[in-house]
Formats: structure tokens, C-alpha cells, sequence
């Protein structure tokens, strides 16, 4: 299985844009690209505005090339209702579910999203808990799972891929995980590799508590005892913060003796960390006279 981190915040935008290749199919998990709207005070730097311009141009090349695309939830940074809506036509499409298991603002999304795109898709089926076979790739949706640690920003699936001889988990947006069920479909299906998006803790105190943290903490624990990794991705939301190594610093203890990695998207490929949105500020200081634009909507979330 080949898998390719095309997005991610160590990488410098607000991503979890996966796409996966499998002897039968090619999968693209949540195909959309976005940047922190206001941080420190700040609107993203020009360095910022051109890294996610590249990074949208890879997501629509790759999605453009893949059979089945997947929409784990309805937040700008996983998908994009209205730009290059051609890398729908013609594919497979799974999505989380329009009108089920959603918030307010999410819903009213899916519902322009799915006019936006209306007539392209070959086939389109909600995803929900729901399991699909191409060839002898499986792939297997969670139950709607929340958004984090309440149902105020909805609910989001997370994704297993599993070709037969390798299995890989794709958490989206679970912010950690601290919740039972958001664990429970990563240790029941003991995969060997996982891309979690971590906990929120460049908001902890405020919008993330410090029990959140610890039982993220003690749930990534549980998965790397139980489960044949041969690494654990963390990323996206848990690279917005510069001190995220320490805060979770006893699960690198339990990784190192069990000689499992813990990587971000960038070091799992290979490249350095960028977390250009928690760097805003320098980037101002270093750069100032920087200009870039884009047409692309940014907003939060
Ligand atoms: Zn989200
Ligand atoms: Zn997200």
C-alpha cells in the first residue's frame, strides 16, 4: 500500500489530505486544503497563502487520478465545494453522512456541496458505518464519531484502509482521541499504521481541557500496546502548537521501547517540520514586505 501525506499542518497548511494507493484503487481522503484565518492577531503570511496554492494544485492532480474519493466532514480544510469540482467526476464517492449525525453549519454545507457536485460522481453513497469492498481493498467507515469531545462542531468518520496485508487508519478530526468510540475503532481494528490528528492543545485551558489531554494521552497509549504499528502519525490540529512533543511526552516514553515511531506527516515523509501557522509571527518579522494573494476562501474551520 502506498500511502502519501499531500496537506498537513507540519507541512505547512491546515490539512489531513491523504491519498492512498492499493493494488486495486487509488483513494483520496478529504481532498481540501485551508490556513488559519486570524492567528496571533495575524492573516496568513504570504509564505502560507503560496504553500497552500501548491498543495491545493497536488490534491486536485492526485484526486483527479483516484477511483474513490472521501469526505470524512464538512469543514473547509477537508474538502472544498467549489473550486475544481471535476476531481468528482466520474468517481466513486464517500461521504459522511449529509443530514445525519451533523451540526447546523455542516449541514447546510453538505446540502450545497452535494448540488455543487450533482450529476459528476459515477456513484455517491454516505459512509457512515459503513464497509465497502473494491477488489481485495477494504474499506471500513467508523460510526459518526464527534468532532472532538462534544458534538458542537459535529461529528466526523474515520477511516480504515486495508488491502489485504496492511492496514492503515485515517482518524480525521477527532482532536485527540479522548473518546471511547473514537478509540475503539482504531484498536479493533489493529492497524499498522495510523495518521491521528491529536489533540487541540495550542487551545488547551480555553476550547480543550487538561482531562482531554490526558486521556488523548492514555488512548494513544492503549493503541500503541495494542496495536502492530509500524508508526503513529500525529498531525494537523496538534501541530498548530510549538510544545507539542512535550505535552505528550509519556506516549513517545511507551513508543520508544516498543520501538514504534511517533512522526508527524512531514517526517513520515521524509521532509523537515514547517508549521509555518505557529511560526506566523516570525514569518512577519523575517518577512515583511512579502506579498501573495489568493482566490481560495479562507475561513475557520
Ligand atoms: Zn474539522
Ligand atoms: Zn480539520
Amino acid at each position: 500500500m502506498k500511502i502519501l501525506p499531500l496537506a498537513f499542518d507540519s507541512i505547512g497548511t491546515r490539512s489531513m489530505a491523504t491519498f492512498v494507493e492499493t493494488k486495486d484503487v487509488k483513494i483520496f481522503i478529504d481532498p481540501g486544503v485551508s490556513l488559519a484565518p486570524i492567528r496571533y492577531g495575524l492573516p496568513p503570511h504570504a509564505i502560507e497563502l503560496k504553500r497552500m496554492e501548491e498543495h491545493w494544485n497536488k490534491i486536485v492532480k492526485l484526486a483527479s487520478e483516484s477511483d474513490i474519493l472521501i469526505t470524512s466532514h464538512y469543514h473547509f480544510d477537508h474538502f472544498d465545494p467549489n473550486e475544481n469540482l471535476e476531481i468528482y467526476e466520474n468517481k466513486t464517492v464517500l461521504i459522511k453522512h449529509p443530514r445525519e449525525k451533523i451540526n447546523f453549519s455542516q449541514k447546510g454545507r453538505s446540502a450545497y456541496f452535494l448540488e455543487q457536485i450533482k450529476g459528476l460522481p459515477k456513484k455517491l453513497e454516505y459512509c457512515d458505518g459503513r464497509e465497502f469492498e473494491f477488489g481485495k481493498t477494504k474499506i471500513k467507515f467508523s460510526q459518526p464519531v464527534f468532532h472532538g469531545t462534544n458534538p458542537k462542531l459535529g461529528w466526523v468518520t474515520e477511516v480504515l484502509i486495508d488491502d489485504g496485508s496492511y492496514k492503515f487508519i485515517h482518524t480525521s478530526d477527532v482532536e485527540g482521541p479522548s473518546q471511547k468510540d473514537q478509540t475503539d475503532f482504531i484498536l479493533e481494528n489493529r492497524p499498522n499504521l495510523v495518521f491521528c490528528d491529536g489533540p487541540l492543545s495550542y487551545m488547551l485551558g480555553f476550547r480543550y481541557s487538561y482531562e482531554s489531554l490526558n486521556a488523548s494521552v492514555e488512548n494513544m497509549i492503549k493503541i500503541i500496546n495494542s496495536c502492530p504499528l509500524d508508526a503513529f502519525v500525529v498531525d494537523h490540529h496538534f501541530l498548530r502548537d510549538l510544545r507539542w512533543k512535550e505535552k505528550i511526552a509519556k506516549v513517545f516514553e511507551v513508543a520508544d521501547k516498543k520501538k514504534i515511531k511517533i512522526l508527524t506527516a512531514a517526517e513520515f515523509l521524509g521532509k523537515p517540520i514547517e508549521m509555518l501557522e505557529a511560526r506566523r509571527k516570525e514569518l512577519y518579522k523575517k518577512y515583511p514586505e512579502m506579498k501573495a494573494v489568493t482566490k481560495r476562501k479562507i475561513t475557520e474551520e
